[in-house]
């Protein structure tokens, strides 16, 4: 135990491992700042693989003909490893399973096999990884124990713990860095599981918590934890160190830079969060961990592609308990998350985020008993520690659907995307 307090845990997203010379500066990093301690690393898909996966997948599923883009996918990652003079037949095993998957795909149970599909990003983003590092490359699905809810796998945590415990002893990781797959685990029986999409911050975490890693770094390409995208909202600033509670509010109302349930597992077991830039890996950061502060500055998220769902009872009846539990009820059922929800007199809403198929489900389940309205292409903006100023600043020249307010954040709902 005592010398796993020497592990450290680095993750690379996407962006950091989007071609070889992305991994060559990956390499550069872990040589530099990993190469005196024990070192894990948590690799996902590269770039935009998992999208691109997510497509093969329903073109498969669809029965319709997938080959181009598998062979294009499979020529991208056999060019990165052709690029990093790594061994022709690095990925063959791989790309032939991935292809086995894609032909026997079975028509019911689409969560379950777009697991089994979408997780080879990681599978070969790994392979590479490792192999330009001359690492040791881990299969993380054996270790890390979800349930069967697939797309979201929950972990059975006192498994993982004894499991990567019983897999990483500090002998094996002072052998020198390990590499491991972010975004995937692994059911009893077997089967793969994939923990949401970004899920990969998520996963250096359960690594951590359960190995007592003494810190996680996440390696970005932005400076640290921002209190806005870049992309989206001009003037940014970063804040040097946040508190764990901060952070997980921020991730819960979608601001994209950390997933919503790596934190958690962090702040139980008191190991801090560095978040820093594989471009400018001298930069400072933030440092996410148990501290307070006077008030923060504002921090502006945006959540695009939203829903806005309202139920009226049909007989006109004032919104009940009874009612709200059959709504509740059907939103969990067919897995509609609720951003926001405001209710009046006689009718109930909730902002989620926008899906055809759940949302047809829905509207199965509840046409009979409610009058339902929905209007989507709409946008959340959440302001966390808001003043006059940021309302101000944010609400200007936009028709409001649905705004609330509570003592540190104002969000509301909008038409369209473009920010200010
Ligand atoms: N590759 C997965 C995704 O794009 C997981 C991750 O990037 O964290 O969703
Ligand atoms: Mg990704």
């Amino acid at each position: 135990m005592q010398q796993r307090q020497f592990l450290r845990i680095y993750k690379f997203g996407g962006a950091s491992v989007k071609d070889a010379a992305a991994i060559g500066n990956l390499v550069r990093i872990v040589r530099q700042y990993g190469a005196d301690q024990a070192l894990l690393v948590v690799v996902s898909a590269m770039g935009k693989t998992t999208n691109a996966l997510e497509a093969l997948f329903q073109l498969a599923h669809a029965g319709q003909d997938y080959r181009a883009p598998l062979a294009e996918l499979a020529e991208f990652h056999q060019g990165v490893a052709a690029g990093l003079e790594l061994p022709a037949d690095l990925l063959t095993d791989l790309l032939t399973q991935l292809q086995d998957r894609l032909a026997t795909l079975l028509p019911a149970d689409f969560d379950k096999q777009y697991d089994q599909v979408v997780s080879f990003g990681e599978l070969l983003a790994t392979r590479i990884v490792a192999g330009a590092l001359g690492a040791r490359w881990l299969d993380c699905r054996a270790l890390i124990r979800t349930d069967h809810t697939w797309r979201e796998g929950r972990v059975d945590w006192p498994t993982t713990e004894r499991q990567l415990r019983a897999a990483l002893p500090a002998a094996v990781l002072a052998e020198g860095p390990v590499v491991t797959q972010g975004f995937l685990g692994g059911t009893a029986s077997g089967a793969t599981t994939t923990l949401g999409r970004e899920g990969s911050d998520f996963t250096a975490a359960i690594l951590a918590y359960c190995l007592g890693a003494q810190s996680v770094t996440i390696w970005k390409d932005v400076a640290g934890l921002l209190n806005a995208d870049p992309k989206i909202f001009p003037d940014t600033v970063r804040y040097p160190e946040i508190s764990y509670q901060e952070t997980i509010e921020m991730a819960y109302y979608g601001a994209s830079v950390i997933h919503p349930k790596t934190i958690k597992p962090l702040a139980v077991r008191g190991i801090p969060l560095l978040v820093k830039s594989f471009l400018d890996p001298e930069a400072e950061g933030t440092r996410i961990h148990d501290c307070r502060h006077e008030l923060l500055v504002p921090a502006f998220i945006r959540k695009t592609e939203q829903c806005l769902i309202s139920f009226e009872a049909k007989d006109l009846a004032f919104i009940s308990e009874e009612n709200l539990e059959v709504i509740f009820g059907a939103l969990a059922q067919v897995r509609l998350k609720i951003r926001l929800m405001q209710n009046s007199a006689i009718s109930f809403s909730v902002c989620t985020d926008f899906s055809a198929y759940r949302l047809e489900r829905l509207l199965d389940l509840l046409r009979e008993q409610f009058t339902i309205h929905y209007n989507t292409g709409l946008a959340l903006y959440t302001i966390k520690n808001y003043d006059a100023a940021s309302i101000q600043r944010l609400t200007a020249g936009r028709e409001l659907l649905l705004e609330q307010r509570t003592r540190q954040t104002f969000q509301f709902v909008c038409r369209g995307e473009e920010p200010s």
